[in-house]
């Protein structure tokens, strides 16, 4: 058992806050243990201050969503419209499906009540007297360890009429998901909580700050996001803003996957790693004998980068600097200028074995299980592409087909009512234009020579 303690890591890179009990000697997720550390005491806190006051905190701290679009979520959190009459509900997205992210779960497992007190905080400061945790069915066990969780907050009245004699009313509920990855887009998942099928709603008009759950305004956080609140009222949103860089602040899970030698989960202050640190010194660099080729760097969604790339980016005064992969800091406005996303955290590596069409085709084959069909160019763009990068892998495609797959991705790009269009179509784009040569080199040129159907010729 390791043994770990709050803040920065001996030893490490590591800095831990949402993930300071997580593998702790003598820890267990049960409340006794919680309050044997504190637990709760931010909630308290949190209680003698005006709602209000905790979300300026919140903006101040600067924290952003850790779901993956990296929002700011005190931001969001004033999009209630402020002559509101109607009930406001905090739903918690424990959905966790993005490919090669895997913390939530995890957080869940080990310090579940930090969640329930990170969301009793929040419910206080949006006005929200109902929650709903929407955990995806496939964490069954996450599930049974939240109910167990709320259930003993309940029994200590941290949860339920009237929390610690404070006149505040909150519930909260666990639901269980539906089993896809488009449970997890936020409207989707309200659609789904109402009981329906998880067709995403189109944005704007219906942000669910405004027109959420049952039309209702509505706070959709991820659960790392609503971790970090009660770190925030216990430190302070100006202290809190202290950790990480400017406008990336805090800390952050990064989930590593894939080829390297001790992948896992390592929580880091935002921007205060390089791609470089987080490779070789916390990951144990590649296997052996083999090499890092690339690295998706925030989900599945987020484009692909090359690991012998170079980035001119911009400074502020206007002049350009240039920037090697390795010195990517893992933040979201870095990798954003580099042309990917910071995302969900899910570092997924590949070295040199890794074949580029096998790559391509794993995401198109999921994505196109995962679309839920709602808009044309996605439902049938995500299955041309799979069917294409079938043929590339089985060594059937024809170089034009790599065009083809090209044109299908860009045409859905931009056209479809949720981001999953271009979580489909960004990785195709990406893969296509930085690994051309080697897609190519796995189709048969000889197919070029065979006669096309005249009636598809002619259209
Ligand atoms: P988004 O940028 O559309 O929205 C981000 C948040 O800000 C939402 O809550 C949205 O309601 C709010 N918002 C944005 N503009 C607003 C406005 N004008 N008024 C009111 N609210 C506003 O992104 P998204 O579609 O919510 O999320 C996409 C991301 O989700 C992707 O980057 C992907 O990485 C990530 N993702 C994560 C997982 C996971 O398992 N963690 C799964 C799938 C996708
Ligand atoms: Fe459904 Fe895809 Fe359209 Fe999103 S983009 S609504 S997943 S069909």
């Amino acid at each position: 058992m390791i043994t770990y303690k709050a803040g920065k890591q001996p030893d490490s890179r590591e800095y831990r806050l949402i993930f300071k009990n997580v593998d702790r000697e003598g820890w267990d997720p049960s409340i006794d243990c919680y309050l044997r550390d504190g637990g709760y005491e931010d909630l308290k806190k949190a209680l003698g201050m005006e709602p209000k006051a905790i979300t300026e905190e919140v903006k101040k701290a600067g924290l952003r969503g850790r779901g993956g679009a990296g929002f700011p979520t005190g931001l969001k959190w004033t999009f209630i419209p402020p002559n509101n009459t109607k009930p406001v509900y905090l739903i918690c997205n424990c959905d966790e499906s993005e490919p090669g992210t895997f913390k939530d779960r995890y957080i869940v497992h080990q310090d579940p009540h930090q969640l329930v007190e990170g969301m009793v905080i929040s419910c206080f400061a949006v006005g929200a007297k109902v929650a709903y945790i929407y955990i995806r069915e496939e964490f069954p066990e996450a599930a049974l360890i939240l109910e167990r969780a709320i259930q003993e907050a309940r029994e200590k009245n941290f949860v339920g009429p009237n929390v610690l004699g404070s006149g505040f009313d909150v519930e909260i509920y666990v639901h269980r998901g539906a089993a896809a990855y488009i449970c997890g887009e936020e409207t989707g998942l309200i659609e789904s909580l109402e009981g329906k099928r998880a067709y995403p709603r189109i944005k704007p008009p219906y942000f669910p700050a405004a027109l959420g759950l049952y039309m209702c305004p509505t706070i959709v956080n991820n659960v790392e996001s609503l971790c970090h609140v009660k770190h925030i009222v216990r430190m302070t949103g100006e202290e809190y803003a202290k950790l990480g860089v400017k406008n990336n602040t805090g800390t952050r899970i990064l989930c590593v996957s894939g080829d390297v030698k001790k992948p896992g989960y390592f929580e880091v202050e935002v921007g205060k790693v390089t791609m470089r640190e987080l490779l070789y010194d916390m990951c144990g660099g590649p296997k052996d004998g083999r090499e890092f080729k690339a690295v998706i760097p925030g989900g599945s969604s987020a484009k692909i980068l090359r690991c012998d790339e170079k980035f001119n980016l911009k400074n502020p005064d206007g002049t350009t600097r240039e920037l090697s992969f390795w010195d990517i800091p893992m933040d979201f406005d870095s990798l954003a200028a580099c042309g990917s996303m910071a995302g969900s955290g899910g570092v997924i590596v590949m070295d040199n074995t890794r074949k580029m069409s096998w790559v391509l085709n794993n995401l198109n084959t999921f994505y196109a299980h995962e679309s839920c069909g709602q808009c044309t160019p996605c439902r049938e763009g995500s299955m041309w592409m799979k069917k294409i990068s079938d043929r590339i892998v089985a060594g059937e495609a024809s170089p034009k087909d790599v065009a083809t797959l090209e044109s299908v991705a860009y045409q859905i790009d931009g056209r479809t009512i949720c981001a999953f269009g271009e979580a489909s179509s960004w990785p195709v784009e990406a893969i296509i234009a930085k690994f051309r040569e080697e897609l190519l080199a796995d189709t048969n040129a000889a197919n070029e020579a065979v006669p096309q159907n005249p009636e598809t010729e002619a259209q």
